[in-house]
């Protein structure tokens, strides 16, 4: 047996008491707290780095809705409104493959601040969630960890917006997660300055890349047909030819992928080149490791852009991500668990809290929503088996490998963000279970605050 030591239980302060208590602040959470605000209930939202904004922010992922064409039908609501926001503030700009806006990470801090403001959201930055407080089966609030030491948070409804399903996970409900070689690769994202721009872009014109070119050395990535012709900002020449001189050692066949955004002032933004194989967001050991391969891939990955891709001869490192970036953990095994058949074939559910368009990205698959074609996104699959009191939206919610990789999408975790916000609300102003809301409230509700969910 490994050795051990006993903690010794101890006394800790109730900090705060509130009605809603959200955990996590990416395009879940956020969502989360401000739509239980908005709907007039004491919201709380705790978030352990220093800004809100999960991965959009910590991480440095700009593309929010890089899947929107003309024909794309999705749920408006708060989702939306984060890119029209950042927009209005300056924190976006026109996004290159698609209709939408391309989201400024640091820029986006400051939309989240006043979000969180003008809704009346209580903001407790720097505290990381660290064990459930349990009466019974039932989550009551959270025992957080910070510079101030351990501290207690009571609550009567809980929303888990970890990404990684923490709470549900240390409350004891049932969870799954991908086998480790199978797990969606981590990042290390990055963004440089010192790009000419003017150059840069007459070569992406003159030599357009495709999805179809997302299948590339170790990667097959099976499509629906239609996205094999379609513009990516997708990036692999510099980085073969790197690999062929030996700039980049021949077997990191995996440094290729897309940029995001590049400004006037020089900026290239949102590098997503670095991909981990293997490392498990959950393990401290892993984290570690791969946090340091992955600056150390990134720098890899600029030499070549510097030595072979036009209008990067200039290029630096403007900065890292926060911290690296994970796409798959645990999911919770819910009272609904999404299928691979229900996002390929447009599921339908009576207790849809949002829609979401055809979009699959992940596992292999990409699908882009170029037609109507619609999910609903069911209440169902927000609530953990075995646990009252708590719901867990954005990308842990329950479901398959393929589902996973259409709802982990940050606009999709903005849909299930607002949806648990809106049905936690009601479970506090109706005193019920949260297995109870009733449905026709949360749609009307979802209603009127311009959400779409059939
Ligand atoms: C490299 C990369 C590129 C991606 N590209 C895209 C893309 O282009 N488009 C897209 O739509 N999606 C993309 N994704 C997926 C998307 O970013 C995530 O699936 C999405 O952000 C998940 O949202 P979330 O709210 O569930 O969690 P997150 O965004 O991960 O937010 C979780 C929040 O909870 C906080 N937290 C975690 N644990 C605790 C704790 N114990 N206590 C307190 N706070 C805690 C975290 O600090 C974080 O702020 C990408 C992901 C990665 C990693």
């Amino acid at each position: 047996m490994s050795k051990t030591i006993t903690e010794p239980a101890k006394q800790i302060d109730v900090i705060h008491e509130t009605d809603v208590l959200v955990v996590g602040s990416g395009p879940g959470g956020l969502a989360a707290a401000l739509a239980a605000a908005r709907m007039g209930v004491k919201t709380t939202l705790v978030e352990r780095f220093g800004c809100f904004g999960g991965n959009i922010t910590t991480v440095g992922v700009e593309g929010f809705a890089w899947y929107r064409h003309e024909q794309t039908v999705e749920a408006g609501g708060l989702g939306r409104e984060f890119e029209d926001r950042a927009k209005d503030m300056g924190a976006a700009v026109p996004e290159s493959q698609s209709l939408s806006y391309e989201l400024d990470s640091e820029g986006f801090k400051l939309v989240a601040d006043h979000l969180v403001e003008e809704a009346g959201v209580i903001p407790m930055l720097h505290r990381l969630f660290v064990a459930p407080i349990m009466d019974g089966d039932r989550v009551t609030g959270i025992i957080t960890e910070s510079k101030a030491g351990r501290e207690a948070l009571l609550a009567k409804v809980v929303v888990d917006a970890t990404g990684d399903a923490d709470i549900a996970h240390r409350a004891g409900a049932p969870i799954t997660k991908t086998p480790k070689e199978d797990l969606q690769a981590a990042s290390v994202m990055f963004h440089c300055a010192g790009v000419d721009k003017k150059k840069f872009m007459e070569d992406v014109k003159e030599n357009p890349l495709t999805y179809a070119d997302w299948s590339t050395g170790e990667w097959t990535v099976e499509t629906d047909g239609k996205e094999d012709t379609m513009f990516s900002p997708f990036i692999k020449k510099p980085f073969e030819q790197a690999r062929q001189s030996g700039l980049i050692p021949a077997d990191l066949s995996t440094i290729s992928g897309t940029w995001g955004a590049v400004h006037d002032t020089g900026e290239i933004t949102y590098m997503n080149l670095v991909h981990l194989p293997e490392c498990d967001g959950t393990d401290p050991a892993d984290l570690t490791h791969f946090e340091m391969e992955g600056r150390r891939q990134a720098m890899l990955a600029i030499d070549a852009l510097r030595e072979y891709a036009p209008g990067c001869s200039g290029i630096r490192l403007r900065n890292f991500g926060m911290t690296i970036g994970i796409r798959d953990t645990r999911k919770i095994d819910a009272h609904y668990n999404m299928t691979e058949d229900d996002v390929r074939h447009q599921a339908r559910f009576e207790d849809s809290i949002g829609i979401y368009p055809e979009f699959i990205d992940g596992y292999g698959i990409l699908v882009l929503p170029t037609t109507g074609r619609y999910m609903h996104i069911p209440y169902r699959s927000m609530l953990p088996k075995g646990i009252k009191g708590l719901l867990v939206a954005g990308r842990a919610t329950g479901g398959d490998r393929v589902a996973h990789a259409a709802t982990r999408n940050m606009a999709c975790c903005a849909v299930s963000g607002q949806g648990a916000g809106i049905a936690a609300a009601l479970a506090v102003k109706t005193r019920c279970d949260l297995a109870d809301v009733d449905m026709t409230a949360v749609q009307g509700a979802l209603t009127k605050q311009g959400v779409r969910y059939h």
